[in-house]
This record gives C-alpha cells, structure tokens and sequence, in this order.
C-alpha cells in the first residue's frame, strides 16, 4: 500500500509543493488530463454525431459522458504513476459456530481476532457444536481443522456407560476409583441390586438409592427410593447409591460443576479450569425420608430443576445467590479452616482418573477416525467437558456425571464471568494458526508424491546390492532419529506455548509432580489391559514409551551425529538379517503414518514458512527418496513402533547410556559438528533448476498415480468379492448354509440379533465384530497395493470411514443396512456430504464391505447362540450376557441350524471361552 506522506510533512514551510509524492502526482494528474482531453476531441466524428444526435440527447448529457471518460482515462494514465495496489484480502482464522447456540462462544471468537464463518463453512479452522459429532464428521475433517468433540467420549459421558466401565476398573483397582458411587445399570442388574438390598436388610441398613435415565440430562427423570426392592425394572436407566450426608452450605445442599478441556488423547493431555460454578439446592438439606424424598428442590441440586423454585435467587456477584463461584467456595471453606487445597487436588485427581477410564476407548476411536495422524500431531480435536462433583461431609469429592456438552448459557453474571474466560482461555490453548492450513495442504501434496515414489521403489529385491541395502538401513535410522528428535522439539514447544497461554487452567495430565506421574501411567496401562484384554500389550509398550520418555534432545543429536559420522566412514550397521532394530510393529491398535506435514510441524514456530515453502516447492524425486527433509521416510512402514523407541532400553540406538557418556571413541567436536550438519537445513527457500521442474511435473506424476490407484482399486474389489467369513469348523458352504438360514427366518431373527448387537455388546466388542472384517481387508490392501502403511491409502481412509459410520450411533448404523428401507443404504450419505471424491469401483468396495460386516455379524451371533447353547443345556431367561441367550433359544426351536459336529463344538466351546463370541470367526478368500 502507498503509504499518504504524513499532514505535517506537507505543511512543512518551505517545502517545495513538488517535492511530495502526491504532489508530483497531482502535477502530472494536469497533464495527463490535458493530454486525454486531445485525444477525446481528435476522435472521429461519428463518435461524437452519430448515436448520441440520432437519440436527440441533449449536448450537457454530451459534456457529462466527456468528463466521464476523461475522468477514466485519467485513471487508466494515473495508474502506472501511482500504482492503485489491491487491498490484500487479509486472511482470517475462521470459526464455524452453526452448530451452537452459545453466544459466548461468538464474543469470545471474536474477541481473538477470528472472524465468525457466515454459514455452515466446511473450511473453517475451528467449529463449535452442542451435540456430539458423528465419527465420519472427524474422519472427514483436515489436520488444521478443529473441532469440539472427541469421538469415543460417550464411554464417559453416557452414565451408563460411566458405570459399566467404572465398575470393570473398580473391579481391579478398588482404592483408585471409589469415588463413583455403587451403580447398577437397568434391567441388567436389576437382580444384583435386589440382592445388594437383601445383604443391607439382613444387616438392618437402610440405604436410599437414586434413579437417574441412561442418557438424561438437567435433573429429567431423576427419582429417590428408599426401598431398592420398589424400584422398576426400567429399561435405560441407571440405579445409584445416593450420597446421603453432604457437605452444605448455609444449610443447603450444592455441587461442584467444574470445566476440564482435553486438548488431545494421542498422547492424553487435560486440563481443569481453576473455577466453575457451585450450585445450590432451594430447599434446606434433611436426610432422605419417605416423607421428603420427593422434594426434588432439597435433594437436586441442578439449576433446571432449582430455577422454578420461587425461593431461587440470582446471584448479583460471584459469592451470593443460589448459583456461586467455585473460587468464592474455596475461599469460604478456607474462611472455616478446611484444607481446599488438599480438596482441589482431590478432585483433580479425580478427574484425571476419569479419562484415564477413558483413554483406551478415546485413543481407539481416535485413531479409527484419524488413521494418517502421527502419534503427538496436533489433534483435530477437543473437548470442554463439565464435572459434576458432590463432596460429603468427610469431604470426599463423589464424581456424579461427566457432560460432554456442558452448558454454555450465562443468564447470569457469575455463568458469564466464569464462562467467558473459560472458552477464551480454551480457544486461546488450541494455538490455531493461519499458517496450518498451508501447511497442510503442502502436506497433500507431499503425500501424494510419496505413495507414487513409495510404489516404485524396490528395497528388498534380490537384485538389491548388500551394499546398497546397508546404505538404506543407515539412511533409515537417521530418519527415524531426525523424526525423534522432531517429535522430542514438538512436545518442548508445546509445553512452552501452553505454559505461555494457559490463562486460568492448570494441566493436570500429564502432571508435572513425578510420583503421581508415575502412578497415573500404571493405571493407564492397567486400564489398557482391561479393556483392551488381548491387544493390552502392544498398548502398554507403547504407554511407556509415549509417557515415560527420558530420551532428551541432545541425547538424539548425539546419536544423530554419530550416525552420520559412521555413514561417512563407511561403518554401516549390520544387522544380521538387514532389518532396522528396534520394537516390532504394533499391530493391536490402528497406527498412525507420520506425514510430512507432522513431522515439519515439529519444527520451531519461525521455522515454519520456510519449511513450508521447501516441502511444496522441492521434492525432486531424488531428495524424496534420499530423505532430504526431516522426517520424510519414503518406503518405511511408518509405523511409530518401527521406529526409534524413546524410552532409552529397547532400540538399537537406544541400548546406549543416556547420560552422555559415549561408548564410542568419537571427539566431541567431530559430533558437534556433525550434528549442526545433520540439523542445518538444506536449501534457503529459493528453488533450484531441478525443484522447479518438479513443481511442472507434479500433475502429471498425479495422474499416473491416479491411473495406477485406480486399477490397483479393481484388483481390490475382485478380492473382496472372493472373500467370505469363515465358521469356525465350518466349511464356507456351510457358513452360507448358515447365512442363508437366518435370512429366511428373519422375521424370528431380528429382534434377537438387534438385541444382540445394539444392548448386548459394549462398544469395545462391537468395534471388535467390525475389526474381523477390518483386518482382512487390511490383508488385502497389503497384498494387493504392495505398501506396508495401508493407513495411508486413501482407499483405507474411504474404507475406515465406512466402518466407522457402522459402528455409528452405538452400532446402529450397521443395524440400519439390516433394513429393508432405504436405511439399507443410509451409510452412502457419508459420500454425498463429503468434499472427497470416490469413483465407482471405490463404491462398489464399500458395499461389498458392508456385505462382509453384515455376515459377520450373522456369524458372530450364531456362533455365540451355538457356543451358549453347548455351554448350558438348561438356559435361563434372565441370564442375559454378551454369549446372548437369545442364541439358546435358536438353537433349540431351529435344529437345522445346529450344523457342528461334535469334535467341532468342542473346538467352538474352547473358542468361545478364550474369547466370548466376537473374536473367533474369521475370514477367507
Ligand atoms: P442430570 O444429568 O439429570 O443432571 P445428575 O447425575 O447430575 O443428573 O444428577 C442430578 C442431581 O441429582 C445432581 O446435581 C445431584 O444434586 C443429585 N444427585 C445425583 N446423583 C446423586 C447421588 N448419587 N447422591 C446424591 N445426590 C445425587
């Protein structure tokens, strides 16, 4: 932009009135005037007679039109005078808030500089929704994108599922996680809790329980009993001790709503917020009665119930009123001698050992959404999750609900003083920047570039030199140590950028105190192994390499440099069989690929453009392959397990002493100087002769990829049409035989397996139904794309979010293909919404996967029906569980179903015991 020479400067006596810019261009504007006005008036006549005389217009009309095109013409002159520069459109961090009614969210936005999109913007940087989001919605969404909502998150917030998964950890770690109250979950243990009654009766306790619905909200539904024996046997709700002696205030009754924002679960990153709202009840507390229990104003303490009391008062300031601050309730417990601190950290403690409850099921669902994320990349999402905590009179904090969509409503000052803050605080530690969606889309390309060299490079040929392997090896593990050491700069930065911008949260996982570090990385691993059962061991490997590293970054710039030194030298490492050492592969839970993106985004914050620029301007085949930039590893696996592990004792590299005490005879110098050669970077952003030429060929290099996509996505379509799902002892025709059964009976089957598959499993066992089919179809990307990341096909990325979308909604979304209406094919919607283009055979593959889902979940409930059924000749009703007794019914009324002979259903009884009816059938082609 021309800058206007400041007022004083031209007021300045003395000064010629030529001497400033635009007084030249003024002098100028004169003559070029004079000169456009000749020129008008040498025009030929008939320009001037012809049209306007012909219409009779009037010779001031004339004069008007004249000064009109002198005007232009001056301008057309003046331009290249004083060049009239386009105002750059300044760009925008943009925010997508159609999806919340919350106007605090808007003001906060706005208060930092994004600008709020005006509709429903699908490239926003940031979006904001009340509701819980679909898994296809995060699978769909861009790394720089971010959204509010963790998929999986519904293990904590559903107080069903609260309860189930609580009690599954209470089972093991009793002392850690007794601040839930004892639950039951309606109509499943409605036969426990008689007898929990029974046991209370025959000691002559009297307890009152609460009955709250599965997935109720703002006090709906809620009931007290003082006889557990009077309570029904309804379905969808959820029966709990009720904490009868809490700790009051002024008499009433209060609890904590308090705000925790999770940043990310690859690795676990939470923070609470140091204040939060203190709810009271509009009635005096009494210990429950037959005669008060229905006095919802005494014994509920939720704003919704308590705001229809006439005695609710508003508060005008944080410390008065039936809704307080947080911080005024740690400072009026301060003001009577009690420890808040000790309270506070309690509490913390509390929630931290929530969403280690959680994490098995977030991290899982996470990375079926976001299978391209590298572990540690920034997470595209978050969550504001509010604490519902009761604290008694021991002062116990009693966790009694988790929200995942925590009111943001501030009709009064105390909601709006603490809300405010709260979401400018959380926006402010997402770090969003302008540049990431750059960088993204660099990453694309990048991407693309890779999987064509990928696909032609061959590193295990036998027409491979030794040699030449050994050079890739050494090549390899510099990569891996380039990305640790990318990784190690990533988590620092982040924890600076944090520390700078937390406002008024506190972290609290990871914690910074070390003992309490330690014991919350035992528990996530112990939680782990309960509800990944047989995957458990790969995951807690993986705990403690992600949690427990010690690797520091100069440790990986000394190895680095050695290295590099031993390259230069000649000495490579030979590892007997040629293969880089270090831990297997994990191959339990979906891995990630580290994208270049990721891996330059571990690059310090200035050294960001100039990265981007290199990573979509470079990339000449041979500085792909040769690894020129940090962290690019063409034709690795790209699994964060095949690399380097950090945790200092199980790789190559790692079997070294961390202290810096090297093994090796290597002179300091020579390392250091080394190591400024392998971290310097190459290039200095201007292109050279060969980078150019890259950039031209990059769209023919991505047609060839695409044609090539494109026939290796029939090949995959031919094998997914030759696969079926195997019976455990059965043949595959009488599998079909099986199939075609409970076809012709549906009318019978129905109800059972929709019970079997929407109540009877958990989530966890559903996903597993899903992964049979999953896994194979992995086996067949393998085998046919011949690429060892299968994660980062977008072939995979199209399938994945397929088997997402039917494990969508509790499983329902695999129960509407079920449907004879056009549910049946509900799941294509994804497609439609999608920005990502699939052509026909990609399609045609999604529906032969929705096939195999079908039948395997057909399979699965028969085989656990023909497991129950052999297991127990006398079934029972009510003894309901996940082997389904519905299946003991089929069995004995439709015996043209019991096809197994007897050595075989010995071999399904062992089956079923190793693993309760998911895990056995699999998969044949
Ligand atoms: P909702 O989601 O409907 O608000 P909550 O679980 O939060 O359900 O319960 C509503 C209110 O009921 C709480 O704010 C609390 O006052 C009371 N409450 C719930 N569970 C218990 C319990 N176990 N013991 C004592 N009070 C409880």
């Amino acid at each position: 932009m021309i800058r206007q020479p400041k007022a004083g400067l031209e007021r300045m006596p003395g000064m010629k009135p030529s001497s400033s810019v635009s007084s030249l261009a003024s002098t100028e504007k004169q003559d070029v005037t004079l000169s456009s006005l000749m020129h008008y008036t040498q025009r030929p006549s008939a320009k001037t007679t012809g049209p306007l005389q012909q219409t009779g217009r009037r010779h001031d009309d004339r004069l008007d039109e004249r000064q009109q095109e002198m005007a232009e013409a001056d301008d057309r002159l003046k331009g290249p005078l004083i060049p009239k520069k386009k105002r750059k459109k300044k760009s925008l961090i943009t925010v997508n808030l159609s999806g919340t009614r919350y106007d605090v969210i808007r003001q906060m936005s706005e208060k930092l500089g994004y600008a709020v999109a005006k509709d429903d913007d699908p490239n926003s940087y940031l979006f904001w929704n009340d509701c819980f989001v679909a898994t296809d919605r995060i699978s769909e969404m861009k790394s720089f994108q971010r959204i509010n909502h963790f998929p999986g998150m519904g293990e904590i917030t559903r107080k069903d599922c609260l309860a189930r998964n609580m009690a599954k950890v209470q089972k093991q770690l009793a002392d850690d996680f007794s601040f839930a109250p004892k639950t039951w979950i309606l109509p499943a243990d409605h036969s426990l809790l008689l007898n929990y009654a029974k046991d209370l009766r025959a000691k002559k306790k009297t307890k009152t329980f609460i009955i709250k619905p599965s997935n109720g909200a703002q006090g709906h539904g809620i009931q007290l009993f003082r006889n557990a024996e009077k309570i029904p046997q309804t379905e969808h709700f959820i029966v709990q001790e009720y904490i009868d002696k809490p700790l009051l205030m002024d008499g009433y009754k209060f609890d904590l709503r308090l705000y925790v924002l999770v940043t990310s679960c690859d690795p676990l990153r939470v923070f609470l917020f140091d204040d939060g709202l203190v709810r009271l009840s509009t009635e005096k507390y009494l210990a429950p009665t037959e005669a008060n229990i229905n006095h919802s104003f005494m014994h509920l303490t939720n704003y919704s119930v308590n705001k229809h009391n006439e005695f609710y008062e508003k508060g005008e300031s944080l410390s008065s009123g039936s809704k307080r601050s947080v911080q005024f309730f740690r400072e009026y417990l301060r003001q009577n001698d009690i420890n808040d601190g000790l309270l506070w950290q309690n509490i913390g403690d509390m929630i931290v050992k929530t969403l280690i409850v959680s994490e098995p099921h977030l991290l899982h669902a996470y990375r079926m959404c976001r299978p391209g994320a590298a572990p540690g990349s920034d997470s595209v999402c978050f969550e504001v999750l509010g604490f519902d905590v009761l604290i008694d009179r021991k002062l116990r904090p009693w966790l009694l609900e988790v929200n995942r969509s925590p009111s943001f409503g501030t009709d009064e000052r105390v909601d709006y003083d603490i809300k405010s803050a709260l979401i400018e605080d959380t926006i402010r530690l997402l770090n969003i920047k302008i540049s990431d969606k750059s960088r993204n889309m660099a990453a694309q390309k990048a991407e693309a570039r890779k999987r064509l060299f990928r696909q032609n490079k061959r590193t295990d040929g036998p027409d491979i030199t030794e040699y030449e392997k050994k050079r890739q090896s050494i090549e390899k593990r510099k990569e891996e140590l380039k990305e640790t050491l990318a990784r190690i700069r990533k988590v620092s930065a982040r924890e600076d950028y944090e520390n700078r911008n937390r406002g008024r949260f506190r972290r609290i996982f990871p914690p910074d105190d070390k003992i309490r570090h330690e014991r919350y990385v035992q528990l996530l691993s112990s939680t782990f192994g309960i509800f990944m059962s047989g995957k458990a061991p790969a995951m807690q490997k993986e705990i403690q390499r992600v949690y427990n590293n010690k690797l520091k970054e100069v440790d990986v710039m000394d190895m680095l440099a050695e290295c590099e030194a031993d390259e230069k030298e000649g000495k490579y490492y030979t590892g007997g069989t040629g293969k880089p050492r270090g831990p297997k592969p994990l191959l339990s839970m979906p891995v990630s690929v580290p994208s270049p993106l990721e891996n330059d985004e571990d690059e310090d914050e200035e050294m960001e453009d100039e990265e981007t620029e290199s990573m979509s301007a470079s990339g000449s085949p041979s500085m792909a392959r040769q690894g020129y930039h940090p962290g690019r590893r063409p034709g690795s696996s790209g699994r964060p397990d095949s690399r380097l592990s950090n945790d200092g004792t199980s790789s190559t590299f790692n079997s070294r002493p961390n202290s810096g005490v090297r093994s090796r005879p290597t002179s300091n110098m020579s390392a250091a100087n080394q190591r400024s050669r392998s971290l310097s970077r190459t290039g200095n952003g201007k292109h050279t002769p060969l980078q150019r030429s890259t950039v031209q060929d990059d769209n023919f290099l991505l047609s060839v990829v695409k044609e090539r996509e494109d026939e290796l996505t029939r090949k995959t379509l031919v094998a997914l049409n030759e696969m079926r799902i195997k019976f455990p002892g059965k043949s595959d025709q009488e599998a079909e035989y099986i199939l075609d059964k409970l076809h012709e009976n549906w009318k019978f089957h129905k109800p059972r397996i929709a019970s079997y598959w929407l109540v009877k499993l958990d989530s966890i066992k559903r996903r597993k139904v899903i992964d049979i089919v999953r896994s194979n179809v992995r086996a067949v990307l393998l085998r046919t794309w011949r690429v060892s990341d299968v994660d980062s096909l977008k072939v995979y990325r199209i399938f994945n979010r397929v088997f997402n979308r039917l494990l969508w909604s509790h499983g329902q979304g695999l129960w509407n293909c079920f449907s004879s209406s056009s549910n049946a094919t509900s799941w294509e919607a994804i497609f439609s919404k999608s920005s990502e283009n699939i052509c026909e055979a990609e399609l045609n593959c999604c529906r032969r996967i929705v096939q195999l889902c079908r039948d395997c979940l057909l399979i699965v409930y028969q085989f656990a029906a023909e497991a129950k059924s052999s297991q127990s000749n006398t079934p029972h009703p009510s003894s309901v569980d996940e082997h389904s007794s519905t299946g003991q019914s089929i069995s004995a009324r439709d015996k043209s179903l019991s096809l197994i002979p007897p050595n075989t259903q010995t071999m399904s009884q062992k089956y079923s015991k190793l693993y309760p009816a998911t895990r056995t059938p699999s998969m044949g082609s």
